[in-house]
């Protein structure tokens, strides 16, 4: 039931990728690179589950002495994520068989250097170490420049952002390179890889709905997304991307697995009526900044305690980190994001303070109790 892919073959290491190559799938470690022994655990949970590619977030010198010392003790295949820190590019290059660069960060540092030099550099230590590069565009981290030319449109804005994104590199000669276009919607992910396909056929793409959030809505949210897409050729490596303990992130694996051995054999599964008008939670899948490791039950206590408001059409978001927490936050109605010893907690963008973590749950549902409220009463009669 997936037709021929049209997108070249490209490699990472020894992985094909594109064109007729199976299709890879790939996660992440949730886990402080710091925390060498940890991270080392979850390379090893994630190879066990048999991840074809193994993605580690790189924020700093120190994060990239730990990779080092990753590096030396797994031969698996590692892609790093250089978030805001493109500039250690040149630093993680030596040690990993890929680099994710997102345009929507570019612009952080070096802000008298154009995007194009710093695509060009990013593309020259990808070179230079043997590396692919992934073009990583997030709904959540919109370049500025996108931002400004489609103000009211965001599949626009990610999808021009990515074609131009490739001929910054094709103009550089770089053949081996891939694109992701997430977003936590998945209508969203199906609409802007449609028409990023429909553009460059020729590139290959990733598949991933960010910020799915815990089994099995987040399971769902990916089906919806990566049912649609595959069936119609579109996708080359996927993640499914749930917030799970740590333990238990090769199920990520599995579920990908099974997702492209159903939509094979033409088995799709059926969402449930009306999945997009009740309750809708979005959790981040934790990596290397998740300030605390409560953030996982966290994640679950929401979920339960908010278990009597499922009906009402509301997005409570919870992010595991200080430094994407506020943004990722933006559209949603309560947001939640977590620091070392408190959660910060948002309705629409008004933040409403930090609080213990046994203290957040009750002050999250006098915030959900008072939204549900206000829309009851100003709802027509
Ligand atoms: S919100 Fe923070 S902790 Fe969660 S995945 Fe994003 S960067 Fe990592």
């Amino acid at each position: 039931m997936i037709p021929p892919r049209k997108s070249r073959t490209i490699r990472i290491r020894d992985l094909e990728l594109g064109g007729g190559a199976p299709i890879a799938v790939q996660s992440m470690a949730a886990t402080r690179t710091q925390d060498v022994a940890a991270t080392s655990r979850q390379i090893r949970i994630l190879e066990a589950a048999g991840a074809d590619l193994i993605r580690i977030a790189v924020d700093s010198r120190a994060d990239v002495e730990a990779l080092a010392e990753l590096r030396a003790g797994t031969r698996a295949r590692l892609s790093v994520d250089l978030q805001e820190s493109y500039r250690l590019a040149e630093l993680v290059a030596p040690h990993v068989d890929k680099i994710r660069y997102n345009p929507g960060h570019l612009h952080h540092h070096e802000k008298e250097k154009s995007t194009r030099d710093k695509v060009a550099w990013i593309v020259e230590q990808a070179a230079r170490h043997g590396c692919a590069l992934r073009i990583g565009i997030n709904a959540g981290s919109i370049a500025p420049e996108y931002d400004a030319r489609y103000p009211d449109d965001h599949v626009s804005a990610i999808v021009a952002c990515a074609i131009e994104h490739c001929a910054l590199v094709d103009a550089l000669g770089f053949r081996d390179y891939v694109v992701s276009i997430k977003d936590s919607d998945p209508r969203l992910v199906v609409d802007a890889n449609v028409r990023f396909a429909a553009e460059r056929p020729d590139v290959p793409i990733h598949l991933g709905v960010t910020e799915a959030g815990m089994p099995p809505e987040g399971i769902i949210k990916t089906r919806i997304a990566f049912e649609q897409l595959l069936a119609r050729g579109i996708g080359d490596t996927l993640r499914v991307s749930l917030t799970l303990p740590f333990d238990d992130k090769g199920r990520e694996i599995e579920v990908g697995r099974e997702l492209i051995r159903d939509v094979e054999a033409g088995r799709f599964r059926s969402v449930p009526p009306n999945f997009f008008d009740g309750l809708n939670i979005i959790a981040c899948p934790s990596c290397s900044r998740v300030e605390n490791e409560k953030f996982i039950e966290l994640a679950a206590d929401v979920r339960r305690m908010t278990e009597y408001a499922q009906q009402h059409r509301l997005t409570i978001a919870v992010m595991g980190c200080r430094v994407n927490g506020p943004g990722e936050t933006d559209d949603a109605d309560l947001g939640l994001w977590c620091g070392p010893s408190h959660v910060n907690l948002k309705r629409g963008t008004t933040e409403l303070g930090a609080f213990k973590y046994d203290e957040i749950l009750p002050r999250l549902q006098r915030e959900l109790d008072a939204l549900i409220a206000a829309r009851e009463t100003t709802l027509p009669r």
